[in-house]
Order: structure tokens, then C-alpha cells, then sequence
């Protein structure tokens, strides 16, 4: 792994701005899933490290959230400075242990980078409110305050921008966090880490507990348990979203969760055909397919299926598979692990059995490894098991469908609600279709949604709150009601 500036490549967890291993001198390896080759090894630490970072950061609280927005705007403007000019080894490390191409590793720093400059700017604009009074010797005010410590339980999907988006908006509205970052992507997060440090961020103000999968568990039980702990950000799967939204019912934080989609991907015969395909390229194949909103279910009108069907086989022909820092840029890298490339094996092979039918790919790719195949399905049916779960990978299953409302019903038959796409030309049906999708974010003609002005987010079982945007920071601050009598 070539770096510029190599003490970017930390190798320890950082509790109350010290970098420190775990107490028992525990510690677990990182892969690069491009070929199994070990990066280094990271602490694997407990509930006690835990306690010791939510210590940390309860004591920083206070003089972080005494600060001006301004001040702490201007340390977040630092950070987002510092984190552009080491994108290329922030996204060199992301590469190697997380292994998507480094053309996306590069446009997720961006990403991730834009959520700490656009709540640095946001930080000043937590205003409150003044209502008209109930009583003539009365008068009432609304402020908003930091909620308190948060705790962000993040993913490996992206290590940088999972990060950024719960964290800045934590930070300007005045909050103290700790991060635990996901096992198989700590050097990144450590990475974010040190450049707060250099951006001038007080010790406590950020910690970052790492630990490895046996003990995200424990950990998670004291960041979910400690009464410090006011409130827990998580992004993750649906499954661990729900315990933790059941372990902090014992405190009553406050919680926000970006949690699993299964997004429909509407192709209807008035759409532009070509725009579709694009849309369904970026939204199904980045990151591999790794995404929680990429595409899982891609629903086509029976006037435009087939000619859909081939212009994506042509767009897919045109993907190159390999190591993300490889020679030759590629646009595909591996799957994060074998235990991810089989749930896609058998998921395919659940369709197959059932009737599917490969229109190209449909198994491992031939550089072995984690590598898959970009692969379509074609003739899926909603019976098949990739209807119903989070596919997670460079596959595209294309379902037909006859008219707008049966296909309203299929994509909404979902317990999920995060994104749904489609695309569509008639004016009418794009308000109906909008409206009646039961999801925190649509498409319209449009395979990108991500950005970090709008706010992301789910319903129904896919999470609470949102990131990002104005409506980003309202899930790190408490509103005070100030009735003051005696006037
Ligand atoms: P995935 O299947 O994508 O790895 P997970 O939900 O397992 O999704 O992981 C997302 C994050 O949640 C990771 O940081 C992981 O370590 C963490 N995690 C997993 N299990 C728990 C748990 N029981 N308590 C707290 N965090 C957990």
C-alpha cells in the first residue's frame, strides 16, 4: 500500500486523544478482500475501552458545546480542508481493506468529505423559536441544545462517508462522539481520526473504540447500556438495528437508523430507455452491488423488457472486474468476504432452481477470490428469494410487470423503505408514482440519490431520522421550551 503521508495508516484506537491498544494487548487482523493479504492488525477491545472512551467523551461535552458554532464550524472546515488534500491515501487505505475500485474510493472521500463542510456551515443556523404567548405575563422561547455524547456504530460499505455523515452533524451541533467503526474497515476511520486531530478537534471531542466481530456485541451492549450515551447513530443491517433500538430502550436514547433496502427500480414503457440503463448501471453495480440503496429488485414494463434486457446486457459487457489498485483501473472490485459472495451464490442459485434465467454472469468470477461475475437475471418472479432479501451484490434480477398499479403494489410489498427508482416520461405518472411509493427516497429518473444537501433516509423497518441536509442535524439536538412568566 503506497502512501504519501504513511502516518495517515494508524494502528490504534484513539480514547480521549491518546492512541491507544486494547487493554489486554488483543488484537485482530484486516484483509484486503482484493487477495486475502493481511493489512495489519488493529485492537480488539471491550466494554471496558468503551467506558473509558463515553468517559472521555462526556468530559469533553462540556467545552465543546461551550464553544460559538463558529468556532466549531471553523475546526470542522479544517478537518473537511485536511481530508481533501489526502484524498488520494485516504482512498488508497479504503482500497485496500475494503476493495472497491479507487476511482470510487477517491469519489467517496469527496462524499464523505462534503458532509463535514456542509454541517461546518450548518453549525451557525440551529436557530430556535419564539411563539406567541398563552398569557399576557408570559413569553415563550425555543432553544435547541446538543443532545449529548452519540454514539455511531457504523458499516464497512463506506468507511469514510458513514462516518462523516453522523459524525459532523453530531459535532457542529455541539455533541461529543464515540465511533465504532465496522471490523473489516478501522483504518479508515482511524485515518478521519488523526486528521481531526491535526484540524486542531480537542482530545475527547472524537474516540474511536475498534473491535473485531466477536465483540461488536459487547461493545455495542455499553454504548447501547451507558446512561453518558444520549444518543446512538447506526448503519447497518436490519437485524442489529433492532437490538440496539431494543437495548436503548433501558436509557431511552434517542436513536437514529439507516438500516437494509430492497429497492425497486421501475422501468416503465414511456421511460427513456437509455437513461434507464445508466441509472441502473450507477444504482445496481457501484460498489459491486454493496450499497443499501442499489438497486434489488428491477421491475420492467412488458413494451419495454426485452430491449431493456439487452441494452443492459451491452452496458454490463462494457464493466472490467479486478483488484481496486491493480494496474488497470477497473469499475468492479471484489465482494467484502466468501460469507458475502455466498448468500449471492445461493440467492441466484435459489432463482435459477425456480425458473430464472442468466442472461450473463450469474457466478464467480474467474480471477477467484471474492471476485463475482456482473451478472443479470432475467424472468425473476416474486417468489424467488432474492424478492425478498438484500441481494448485496452485482447482481440485477428483472422482473415484468403489466401495468403502474400492479407495479406499485410489487414494490411496495416490501417490510423495507429506503429507496425506490423509476422511470417514467408522462408527467401524470410520475406524481402518482412518487406519491405512492412507500419509501424515504425516490429516484426519478435518476439511478443517484446520494448527495449530502438532501436528506437520506428510510421508512417503515429500513430506519429513523435522516442524514445529511438541513433536516441532518435535527437528530443531534433537543428542543428546550422556555416558559418565562413574571413579565
Ligand atoms: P453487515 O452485515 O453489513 O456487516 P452489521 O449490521 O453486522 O452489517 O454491521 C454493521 C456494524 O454493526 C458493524 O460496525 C458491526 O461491527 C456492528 N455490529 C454488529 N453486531 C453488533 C452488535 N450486536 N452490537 C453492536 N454493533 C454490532
Amino acid at each position: 500500500m503506497q502512501l504519501k503521508d504513511r502516518a495517515l495508516f494508524r494502528q490504534q484506537g484513539y480514547i480521549d486523544g491518546a492512541w491507544v491498544g486494547a487493554d489486554d494487548g488483543a488484537t485482530f487482523k484486516v484483509v484486503n478482500p482484493a487477495d486475502g493479504a493481511v493489512l495489519g492488525a488493529v485492537p480488539d477491545m471491550g466494554a471496558g475501552e468503551t467506558r473509558r472512551a463515553i468517559a472521555a467523551a462526556g468530559r469533553a461535552l462540556a467545552g465543546w458545546r461551550a464553544k460559538t458554532a463558529k468556532e466549531r464550524a471553523n475546526l470542522l472546515r479544517r478537518w473537511y480542508e485536511l481530508i481533501l488534500q489526502n484524498q488520494d491515501d485516504l482512498a488508497v487505505l479504503m482500497t485496500a481493506e475494503q476493495g472497491k475500485p479507487l476511482a470510487e474510493a477517491k469519489g467517496e472521500i469527496a462524499y464523505g468529505a462534503s458532509f463535514v463542510e456542509w454541517f461546518a456551515e450548518e453549525a451557525k443556523r440551529v436557530y430556535g423559536d419564539t411563539i406567541p404567548q398563552h398569557g399576557p405575563d408570559k413569553r415563550i422561547v425555543v432553544i435547541k441544545q446538543p443532545i449529548g455524547v452519540v454514539a455511531a456504530i457504523t458499516p464497512w460499505n463506506f468507511p469514510n462517508a458513514m462516518i462523516t455523515r453522523k459524525c459532523a452533524p453530531a459535532l457542529a451541533a455541539g455533541c461529543t462522539v464515540v465511533i465504532k467503526p465496522a471490523e473489516d474497515t478501522p483504518y479508515s476511520a482511524f485515518a478521519l481520526a488523526e486528521l481531526a486531530e491535526r484540524a486542531g478537534i480537542e482530545k475527547g471531542v472524537i474516540n474511536i473504540v475498534s473491535c473485531a466481530k466477536s465483540g461488536a456485541a459487547e461493545v455495542g451492549g455499553e454504548l447501547t447500556s451507558n446512561p453518558v450515551v444520549r444518543k446512538v447513530s447506526f448503519t447497518g443491517s436490519t437485524a442489529v438495528g433492532k437490538l440496539l433500538m431494543a437495548q436503548c430502550a433501558g436509557t431511552v436514547k434517542k436513536i437514529s437508523l439507516e438500516l437494509g433496502g430492497n429497492a425497486p427500480f421501475i422501468v416503465f414503457d414511456d421511460a427513456d430507455l437509455d437513461a434507464a440503463v445508466a441509472g441502473a448501471m450507477a444504482s445496481k453495480y457501484r460498489n459491486a452491488g454493496q450499497t443499501c440503496v442499489c438497486a434489488n429488485r428491477i421491475l420492467v414494463q412488458d413494451g419495454v423488457y426485452d430491449a431493456f434486457a439487452e441494452r443492459l446486457g451491452a452496458a454490463v459487457a462494457g464493466l472490467t472486474v479486478g483488484p481496486g489498485l491493480g494496474a488497470e483501473p477497473v469499475t468492479q472490485g471484489p465482494l467484502i468476504n466468501e460469507a458475502a459472495v455466498q448468500k449471492v451464490e445461493r440467492l441466484v442459485e435459489d432463482a435459477v432452481n425456480k425458473g430464472a434465467r442468466v442472461v450473463t454472469g450469474g457466478k464467480r468470477h474467474a480471477l477467484g477470490g471474492t471476485f463475482f461475475e456482473p451478472t443479470i437475471l432475467a424472468d425473476v418472479t416474486t417468489t424467488m428469494a432474492c424478492a425478498n432479501e438484500e441481494i448485496f451484490g452485482p447482481v440485477a434480477p428483472l422482473y415484468r410487470f403489466s401495468d403502474e398499479r400492479e407495479a406499485i403494489a410489487v414494490a411496495n410489498d416490501t417490510p423495507f423503505g429506503l429507496a425506490a427508482y423509476f422511470y417514467a416520461r408522462d408527467v401524470g405518472r410520475v406524481w402518482r408514482v412518487s406519491e405512492a411509493l412507500e419509501y424515504g427516497i425516490v429516484g426519478v429518473n435518476e439511478g443517484i440519490i446520494s448527495t449530502e444537501v438532501a436528506p437520506f433516509g428510510g421508512v417503515k423497518e429500513s430506519g429513523i431520522g435522516r442524514e445529511g441536509s438541513k433536516y441532518g442535524l435535527e437528530d443531534f439536538v433537543e428542543i428546550k421550551y422556555l416558559c418565562m412568566g413574571g413579565i
